[in-house]
């Protein structure tokens, strides 16, 4: 009898009722037997086998240990967060807390920086261990999306960057390489390729010479700390940055292909809820802004940061938790297609926070049901993923929506359902604003003339590379599909006659197959 078999009937006879007695199991057996602990995922393949053999009985119970939260891998990736070390940042921002040991801005007591801390923040431990427990999980780690966490990412000293970077290059290639260079281009044929890279900075850190750097690293995404776009409330906050700098570093970005999500802070000292309820519709009427993923963070009061005082004096009062959700509501009303709210309010454990609504746990769910109730449905690329409801006989539209930002145009296309209510695959084209200018300077020489695809994705379960799958929409070529309309729209409409994409490390031999070829960390095909 093999050895997962042994554990599936140890399983079957043993009392086990959660994960907890589930990992105790599988570690004895493993340590026994001197093997490493078998995944989720492969013992529910056994254990089907054996039912399909008979040798064993159906089991609800060991279905229902064996499975893990499958919504993990159900956006098409799975998602392995690493933090930094700690290290200053220039910032003295009045909400932000300060805890030794700990990067600016996080707390102990939050997941990721418990999983952090436990492995001194070394990149490489971070990034092995996690893709493991998703691997126990039972979830495909072929396709990881590494947001890389904590402080100010551009703050930190250039050699520690390119070292961090490396490191989680090497845990997912799973052998260690020379050079960052090395490791870049043994990821595109690793079992798990990096797919997506995200970075956490600053508005006023991004400059030309930033930008070139972060494509060199393989950056695709960043997290700008946005908070406000009021001058006087980020002024009142002592950000160190006005809205001019949000505006010239999300343009420079776009131009260069990069994915932008904004991080944006609710409550914050100064503002109330009728200013925060304008901010949002701001943030998508005026072209300057318009980003394409969003965080929303109610101001959490904390005893370790600034604004303490000020509430302690009476001068800052957070919300209501009745109109904290009102106000998250109302900011959902206005968020458009093209848009993926990706969090509403951070992990911080609820006993550090002092007053207020922020306070309240699970504030995403809690919504969730609110709009349900009342009928309607939040329009976010979130809401409207096809997660675990793909049905192949479901007949898809393909949408097109154009729309003016920072200065170029943006055309955002997807394939979904009649009532865009579920959404298959996306593809964000931009034409930046140089493509119009007599004389443009480029910041990269690659991007000369050329549009440039910030975004191509399909959602739904994750299927790993070279399968199929007949339940899942990845691998049926709806993303091939997206990229063959880009190309006609930039050659019949704009006359352009190349095309690039901001294509993450993991992602190049894809386009290499539809014919694009690597130039400057772009992907780039003449359409010619
Ligand atoms: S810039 Fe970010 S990390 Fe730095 S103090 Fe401000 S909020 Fe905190
Ligand atoms: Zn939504």
């Amino acid at each position: 009898m093999k050895i997962d078999e042994l554990i599936i009937n140890e399983l079957i006879k043993s009392r086990a009722n959660n994960r907890a007695d589930l990992d105790f199991l599988k570690r004895k057996v493993a340590k026994k037997y001197k093997i490493p602990m078998p995944s989720n995922i492969r013992l529910l393949k056994l254990y089907h086998e054996l039912l399909k053999e008979k040798r064993v009985k159906k089991s609800k119970k060991i279905e229902n240990l064996l499975k893990t939260r499958p919504v993990r891998s159900l956006s098409g990736i799975v998602n392995v967060s690493v933090l930094t070390k700690p290290y200053p940042c220039p910032g003295r921002c009045l909400y932000c807390p300060l805890e030794a040991g700990i990067p600016k801005s996080y707390l102990s007591g939050e997941p990721a920086v418990e999983r952090a801390k436990k492995m001194n923040y070394n990149p490489f431990s971070q990034v092995k261990t996690r893709i493991e427990s998703l691997d126990n999980q039972g979830h495909p780690t072929d396709k990881i999306e590494l947001r890389i966490i904590g402080g100010t990412w551009s703050f930190y000293p250039k050699n520690y960057q390119t070292y961090f970077i490396k490191r989680c290059f090497d845990a997912c290639n799973r052998e260690e390489g020379k050079t960052l260079k090395e490791v870049q281009k043994r990821n595109e044929r690793a079992k798990h390729k990096i797919v997506g890279l995200s970075v956490e900075t600053r508005p006023d850190f991004i400059t030309k010479t930033e930008i070139k750097r972060m494509r060199k690293l393989g950056i695709t995404r960043v997290e700008l700390g946005v908070q406000s776009t009021y001058d006087d409330v980020l002024k009142l906050n002592i950000r160190g940055h006005g809205v001019q700098e949000t505006i010239l570093a999300t343009k420079l970005l776009k131009d260069t292909g990069f994915k932008i999500c904004y991080q944006m802070m609710l409550n914050l000292l100064g503002s109330n809820l009728k200013k925060d309820k304008k901010m949002f519709e701001e943030l998508f009427r005026k072209p300057d802004f318009r980003p394409d993923l969003l965080k929303i963070y109610p101001c959490a009061l904390l005893k370790e940061a600034p604004l303490y005082r000020f509430w302690k004096r009476g001068k800052y009062r957070p919300y209501t938790k009745k109109r904290l959700i009102n106000l998250i509501k109302e900011v959902k009303k206005k968020i458009p297609y093209y848009v993926r709210i990706q969090r509403i309010a951070r992990d911080i454990p609820s006993p550090r926070i002092i007053a207020g609504g922020s306070k309240l746990l699970n504030v995403r769910q809690v919504i969730a049901r609110k709009i349900k109730s009342e009928g309607w449905r939040c329009r976010c690329i979130r809401c409207r993923e096809i997660r675990e409801d793909y049905n192949p006989k479901e007949k898809l539209k393909l949408f097109r929506q154009d729309y003016r930002a920072s200065g170029g145009r943006e055309i955002f296309l997807s394939f979904e359902n009649k009532n865009r209510s579920k959404l298959y695959s996306l593809l964000r084209l931009r034409v930046s604003s140089q493509c119009n200018e007599e004389r443009p300077r480029y910041i990269i020489p690659v991007l000369e003339g050329a549009a440039i695809i910030r975004e191509v994705h399909t959602y739904g379960q994750l299927v790993p590379v070279a399968e199929r799958k007949k339940l899942a929409p990845q691998h049926q070529g709806l993303g091939k599909k997206l990229i063959r309309e880009a190309e006609k729209i930039i050659k019949k409409e704009w006359g352009l006659n190349k095309i690039t994409v901001i294509a993450a490390v993991g992602t190049r031999d894809y386009f290499r197959k539809l014919g694009y070829r690597l130039k400057d960390e772009y992907m780039i095909k003449s359409l010619s």
